[in-house]
């Protein structure tokens, strides 16, 4: 397949993964929102009630979780930017372009392989 073809289909690649990365991390707000209604009506006895502790620890996964999508919304919106910019695909480390298929298995890569394994990711 020619190379503006690739790059083309990365462009839209890079644009789906933002529209679900933003999904994803809407929805863990709102379930953080959520459940800290139901935790703030019975936060009064949180330690001797069972399901206070329950809440507690699914609390803790949402934010997880939450915390996790912002990093990947954040790492992708930081892609489109070079891409926009005309500076997708050029390694970080070396300025050469990163290899088409490492873009493809890993759209938000800002290394080439052997810049990456330098720097430890
Ligand atoms: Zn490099």
């Amino acid at each position: 397949m020619p190379e503006p073809t690739d790059r083309a289909s990365l462009g839209a690649l890079l644009a789906s993964l933002r529209d679900d990365a933003v999904s994803r991390r809407d929805a863990l707000q709102q379930a953080a929102v959520d459940l800290r209604r139901d935790r703030g009506a019975e936060t009064a006895d949180d330690e001797h009630d069972p399901e206070g502790v329950t809440l507690s620890m699914e609390w803790e996964r949402i934010e997880g979780l939450r915390i996790a999508a912002e990093r990947d919304l954040a790492e992708i919106n930081e892609a489109v930017a070079r891409w926009d910019a005309g500076d997708y695909g050029r390694c970080e480390g070396c300025g050469r372009s990163i290899p088409i298929e490492r873009l493809w298995a890993r759209p938000t890569a800002r290394r080439c392989v052997p810049c990456a394994e330098k720097v430890g990711g």
